[in-house]
């Protein structure tokens, strides 16, 4: 089983430092073209900008490749805004494919970053661990349509999110030492497609 990190932007590195914990480097692919989708059976897009990301994605004829592929993907924070169907006020690019409404940069300046415990309600985490959450000009998501499952949430808003075999998160596990959320999305969702 071979997993990708979408690697045209942002912190791509930290997710296929995180990947080196679970599997084998010669399972992790670095996607910058199409015929790279032909090798995985499992999609990361990482936090950065989601604006360049789509745009480069357009670029390098990643945007269809990805839609059309159906593979388990996990987007965080810029990834889950490209994932998103509906990007408040604002037309930039996005795949499409993840029922969310999501508002960028939400919680504004003042709390551009911030860190927070978070209880993760499933994925099978031991019962009280919690979760470190690194948000960075993380988006809110402002509403959630059928089939969309709330793995945390923090306050009001939800922060993890599954819809099928889309994982997506507000925050950047990629950023911390706990592989758990990444052993999930493989063992949970790319091992069982
Ligand atoms: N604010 C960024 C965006 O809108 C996302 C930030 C991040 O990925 N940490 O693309």
């Amino acid at each position: 089983m071979k997993i990708g990190v979408l690697g045209l932007q942002g912190d791509f590195y930290e997710h296929v430092k995180m990947l080196e914990l679970l599997i084998d480097k010669k399972d992790i692919i670095i996607v910058k073209q199409p015929l790279d989708m032909k090798e995985i059976q499992g999609l990361i897009i990482p936090g950065g900008e989601s604006t360049s990301i789509g745009k480069l994605m357009i670029e390098h004829g990643l945007d269809k490749e990805i839609i059309n592929a159906q593979l388990p993907i996990f987007g965080t924070c810029a990834g889950l805004i490209i994932l998103a169907k509906n990007i408040i006020g604002s037309n930039q690019f996005s795949l499409k494919l993840m029922n969310i409404d999501v508002e960028r940069n939400g919680y504004g300046r003042q709390k551009e970053s911030f860190e927070a415990d978070l209880d993760i309600i499933s994925l099978g985490l031991e019962a009280g661990e919690k979760f470190r959450g690194v948000f960075i000009r993380a988006p809110i998501i402002k509403s959630i349509g059928e089939g969309v499952e709330i793995l945390s949430k923090l306050g009001d808003y939800p922060v993890l999110l599954r819809n099928g075999n889309l994982l997506v998160s507000t925050f950047h596990p990629e950023l911390t030492d706990n592989p758990n959320i990444h052993r999930l999305f493989i063992e949970k969702m790319v091992a069982k497609h």
